[in-house]
């Protein structure tokens, strides 16, 4: 967030300068690096029960949510920065949310490594082969400009007991086969964000981190980035995951050592010590309207992988010129 820190030397605003883990000036190019992301320290891992009187509720500076008025999203800022562009929508239309209301702090941060200059790169080799590429680019220049944004994630370690029945064929005859064992989760991701979870494509983008790479969280690593306010809360992350997490240990039992394939599982499962790491992770993130309709393109800002959304069709541009000619003209 901009305004966060001034520069010593110049007084000039230090923003966070992506893959240097430093705050750069942005008048005299003074440079300084953080030291919670050149540590080594790993991100604590919290504890879910306690979670309602434990979670800190601190970000190191003095922020606000700011709520966009075209598409809802949420996005915590320095209370002091005026509030600009909406990173989903590009909509200028934002307003502070009810002040009084209480914004849990990550624990844990994800640096940027992609610079912008790098994102847009890699934006323009993504769309190299696509409709109406070159026609959008030339037409909007909001295409060209990627705007970079943290995204809440919250993860999950749990020591799971499960007991499982399933069978499995040898000499062409099928065996019953049961057994039980235990397996640690580790950091399993739920994106804390409705806005980006809902989409498959940007989905598979912003849930693969490399976690271990997190530090702990500081608000430096926030200078000249928004951050979106979670909209799914610690506990409904926890209970969305279900399946997904009872897909994941299926596929461990065939991972026990056992040499047979074991096929038609059923599964028990027992929970025990749920822990959780609330992390912001960098996005860089592209929304334009093309024939009335929002694509979202999304670039990871740790990996660089990319995907989104882009128009098929020459929707309203082939309409128009379809009525041109068949009417010979404009009504
Ligand atoms: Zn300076
Ligand atoms: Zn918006």
């Amino acid at each position: 967030m901009e305004g966060t820190r001034k520069c010593p030397s110049c007084g000039g605003t230090m923003i966070f300068k992506p893959g240097w883990d430093s705050l750069l000036c942005q008048s005299c190019g003074h440079k300084e690096v953080i030291p919670e992301l050149v540590s080594k320290i790993p991100v604590d891992e919290l504890d879910f029960l306690t979670a309602q009187n434990t979670a800190s509720h601190d970000w190191g500076m003095e922020a606000k949510v700011v709520v966009c008025k075209q598409c809802g999203a949420q996005t915590i800022q320095n209370r002091l920065q005026l509030s600009g562009l909406c990173p989903f929508c590009g909509s200028t239309t934002v307003e502070q949310a009810d002040p009084e209301k209480d914004i849990m702090a990550p624990n844990g941060v994800i640096p940027f490594k992609i610079t912008e200059e790098r994102a847009l790169y890699i934006f323009k080799d993504w769309i190299k082969d696509r409709t109406l590429a070159p026609d959008l680019l030339a037409q909007n220049a909001q295409l060209n400009k990627f705007y970079g944004i943290y995204v809440p994630m919250f993860t999950f370690d749990v020591l799971t007991e499960n007991r499982y029945t399933g069978h499995y064929n040898e000499n062409n005859r099928t065996l019953f086969k049961s057994g039980k064992f235990q397996y640690q989760v580790d950091d399993f991701p739920v994106v804390a964000s409705k806005q980006l979870s809902s989409d498959k494509l940007l989905l598979s983008i912003i849930k693969e981190y490399w976690t271990r790479e997190a530090r702990p969280y500081t608000p430096e690593a926030l200078a000249g980035f928004p951050c979106e306010h979670y909209s799914i809360g610690l506990t409904d992350a926890w209970n969305s995951l279900g399946d997904e997490l009872r897909f994941h240990l299926q596929q461990q039992v065939n991972k026990q050592g056992d040499s047979r394939y074991i096929m038609g599982i059923e599964m028990a499962t027992d929970y025990f010590n749920l822990k959780y790491k609330y992390l912001i992770v960098p996005v860089w993130i592209n929304s334009f309207f093309y024939d009335n309709k929002l694509y979202t393109i999304v670039i990871n800002g740790q990996t660089g992988k990319i995907n989104g959304q882009w128009p098929k069709s020459f929707g309203k541009f082939v309409e128009k010129a379809a009525l041109l000619f068949l009417g010979g003209g404009i009504t």
